[in-house]
């Protein structure tokens, strides 16, 4: 908590946060001012977007992809790309139609583009019921679903990237566990931007130096419509969890240990991987075309377990159909 005496750094008006690493104390209007600004510089300093892209954002209806969604609408006028939101309907009971209303009423206010895909309506089962069906765990079925609708999403609309609520904590918190497994393939791809593929869109990551606590307070104080309830299925007492917890103690007592890690994890992350190893496992799926790693990919082998048919080709000529002309 911040005294009533502390003043913003730039015109003295009551301070609503300290950014410790900046070394400055800000009022609302600076803060929200700064992290915008924050996200713009980290747009030009890894080439995430130019003029004339169409980026589609991932938007689920919590905190950090609502901020995404209200910085990327501003920068978009200002730089002159184009946005359209992607939302996805889980169809998970009690929380997924109080996201769906906050994505709704965001992109109505702004006045974007938006894509809802829903579940239900694609494979007649909800994500609870393909998890149960393919006797995969729900949070494993839902990165897979996300990963691929998101991706067939943006291939099928023209989009040039997908960009995701991701925050530098999170992007951390994935980077240690990554670690600790030895798995330095998906620590690979803990990168602001990863390259498009045959199969494959552009992913950016706006926010990846844009902190947790930083997204709760700039949706705060815009006042975003913003979910705060939790999905059922997340995992309390995950890796991911107490890493964060960790590296917010760190960066207590060492202020931009967060920055400074993932600056270095941008420069060096490519190189982890072997790129002839990398190339020789990414092929497409021989049912819709996608990247995948196997003669299938992990949509059209969910679909497959869950509903007796890989659906992936399906459900591309249904998404091909609901975003004609999203762009204009
Ligand atoms: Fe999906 Fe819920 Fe698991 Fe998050 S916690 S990955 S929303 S099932
Ligand atoms: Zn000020
Ligand atoms: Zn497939």
């Amino acid at each position: 908590m911040l005294s009533p005496e502390a003043k913003c750094s730039f015109c003295r008006r009551e301070a609503v946060a300290r950014i410790a690493y900046a070394k400055l104390l800000l009022c609302e209007e600076h803060y929200i001012e700064y992290i915008r600004n924050k996200v713009r510089r980290t747009i030009l300093r890894y080439n995430l977007a130019n003029r004339g892209d169409k980026i589609l954002l991932a938007v689920s209806g919590g905190k950090d992809s609502l901020t995404l969604l209200d910085i990327m609408y501003a920068l978009s006028q200002e730089m002159r790309f184009s946005v359209a939101v992607l939302h996805i309907d889980l169809g998970i009971e009690g929380y997924s139609e109080q996201l769906k209303h906050s994505v709704e009423s965001h992109t109505q206010k702004l006045g974007v583009p938006l894509i809802t895909l829903s579940l239900r309506d694609i494979l007649g089962v909800t994500l609870p019921q393909l998890s149960k069906r393919s006797r995969r765990p729900p949070c494993s079925v839902c990165g897979i679903v996300k990963r691929y609708l998101m991706n067939a999403c943006a291939i099928e609309s023209g989009a040039t990237a997908v960009a995701t609520g991701h925050t530098a904590d999170d992007v951390i918190a994935y980077a240690i566990k990554s670690f600790i497994l030895q798995d330095y393939s998906s620590l690979s791809k803990l990168v602001p931007k990863t390259k498009a593929l045959q199969g494959a869109i552009s992913r950016i990551r706006p926010l990846y130096e844009v902190y947790e606590r930083e997204t709760l307070l700039y949706s705060v104080l815009k006042r975003l419509p913003f979910h705060h309830g939790m999905c059922p299925y997340v995992v309390r007492n995950s890796l991911e969890r107490h890493v964060k917890r960790f590296f917010n103690q760190i960066e207590e007592l060492f202020p931009s240990t967060k920055i400074s890690f993932l600056r270095r994890l941008a420069k060096h992350a490519e190189t982890l991987t072997p790129v002839e190893t990398e190339r020789k496992s990414i092929r497409t799926c021989d049912v819709c075309g996608l990247i995948a790693s196997d003669h299938k990919c992990s949509f059209c082998k969910v679909t497959e377990s869950a509903v007796g048919m890989p659906l992936g080709r399906e459900v591309r000529d249904y998404i091909s159909s609901m975003v004609k002309e999203i762009w204009s």
